[in-house]
């Protein structure tokens, strides 16, 4: 018996198909608005779907330990060459599998088991793998936090003095939920003052800095890792970038045999499509439009009363402060998808509610600037925000502001098609 035929999902597996379908009416039909999304082009997807799935090729270009390697030497080597490109540095790693593995291989590369980083706190802003207690990296290594100020900004000065106190080995600067411009240039300054390795991760910010739009971690950061999913818009996946040759060979280790098997070719070769995507001009505008269509939200939302951490913001999201409201996070995330609109619910700076009910929403602009909306889509639609946050409760107006909003994204269809 054949098990490959030419059979497509529709018909070899109707199940499948159907959740498939379903998800797409779902993305299709909300405003995805989650900091952490976006909508890769059909050519990414394609690469994703591909026949590299069914190749193994642990190693690297050159130095397989496999046969039949010739065209996944040419794709990853094509990967590393692109991304080079964009960040303009020496060394790429493109096999982490996603941006936690990514972080995973520096410190596995760096550091020895119990040794230290100073990371930005997850509650402030930081990612879970910069040394939070759940976390491998608050597991495995002495891990320290640093985080805001009063105003929201990353305090330097605080930064400075946990960092003389700690010595860490690592320094780890980049976060999740931070709408101001980090400065890798001060944060140099605090690495050399310690003796620390600098960390740069730039996971939310990626396409930002690659249309020039944010400050480049390079020459700063002596490691950058990222994701490639989220504003670089590529499929699900991590990358590793130095400027430093022994770091580098000590990065390739760590992922492969460290803590990481064969890589992910068919992701690999959709990360050289995404990063193609990245190298034409058309970037730059797509960039630009996501910082403005987050500015507009910002305004927006200021000038009806709400309080935003840091009072505003630099790049592609904004994180509204719920804190000394009746309702928290949760709920106002819950209002908001019956209104059609997708965020995630955040903790905030000092926040008095839990990690399982926060005081704050995150919401971005990376994924409905894909999709073509302006300025004017996202006054329009922060107003909206604006009306459901001041009446989480009154499901009916949900329900009506949702109908609307479906009827202004059929002007902004995704793939251009109705259905799946
Ligand atoms: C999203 C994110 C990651 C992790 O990415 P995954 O692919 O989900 O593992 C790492 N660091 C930062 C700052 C992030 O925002």
């Amino acid at each position: 018996m054949h098990f490959i035929t030419t059979q497509r999902l529709s018909t070899a597996d109707e199940t499948v198909f159907g959740i498939l379908q379903r998800e797409f009416t779902r993305q299709a039909t909300h405003l995805e608005m989650i900091a952490s999304e976006n909508f890769t082009s059909p050519a990414v997807m394609e690469a994703t779907g591909s026949i590299f799935t069914n190749k193994y090729a642990e190693g690297y270009p050159q130095k397989r330990y496999y046969g039949g390697c010739a065209y996944a030497d040419e794709i990853e080597q094509l990967a590393i060459e692109r991304l080079c490109e964009i960040f303009g540095c020496a060394y790429a790693n493109v096999q982490p599998h996603s941006g936690s593995q990514a972080n995973g291989a520096v410190y596995a590369a760096l550091l020895n088991a119990g040794e230290s980083l100073l990371g930005m706190d997850l509650q402030q802003g930081g990612h879970l793998t910069h040394g939070a207690k759940v976390s491998f990296s608050g597991k495995n290594y002495h891990a320290f936090s640093y985080g805001v100020g009063a105003n929201g900004l990353i305090d330097y000065a605080q930064v400075m003095e946990v960092a003389k106190r700690v010595k860490p080995k690592i320094l780890v600067c980049g976060a999740s939920a931070y709408a101001r411009e980090i400065d890798f240039a001060k944060f140099r300054e605090i690495a050399d003052a310690v003796g620390a390795i600098l960390l740069a991760d730039i996971a939310h910010i990626a396409g930002l800095v690659a249309a020039d739009e944010h400050m480049s971690p390079f020459p700063y950061a002596h490691v950058v890792t990222s994701t490639t999913h989220k504003t670089l818009r590529g499929p699900r996946g991590g990358v590793i970038m130095t400027n430093d040759e022994a770091i580098a060979k000590k990065i390739n280790a760590a992922i492969f045999p460290g803590i990481q098997g064969g890589p992910l070719l068919h992701v690999i070769a959709a990360k050289a499509v995404a990063f193609g995507e990245v190298l034409t001009p058309q970037w730059k505008a797509y960039a630009k439009q996501v910082k403005r269509n987050a500015r507009v939200l910002s305004e927006v939302l200021l000038q009806r009363g709400f309080e935003l951490v840091s009072g505003g913001t630099d790049n592609h999201l904004i994180l509204v402060s719920l804190l000394g409201r009746d309702f928290s996070g949760e709920e106002a995330s819950i209002a908001l998808e019956n209104a059609g609109i997708t965020v995630n619910k955040n903790s905030v700076p000092n926040d008095t509610r839990s990690a399982k009910l926060t005081s704050g929403v995150r919401i971005g602009s990376a994924a409905l600037t894909t999709l073509g909306m302006k300025e004017k889509e996202f006054r329009h639609i922060a107003h909206r925000i604006g009306d459901v946050l001041e009446e989480v409760h009154n499901t009916a107006l949900h329900v009506k502001i949702k109908k609307e909003l479906v009827a202004l994204l059929q002007n902004f269809q995704l793939y251009g098609c109705a259905t799946y």
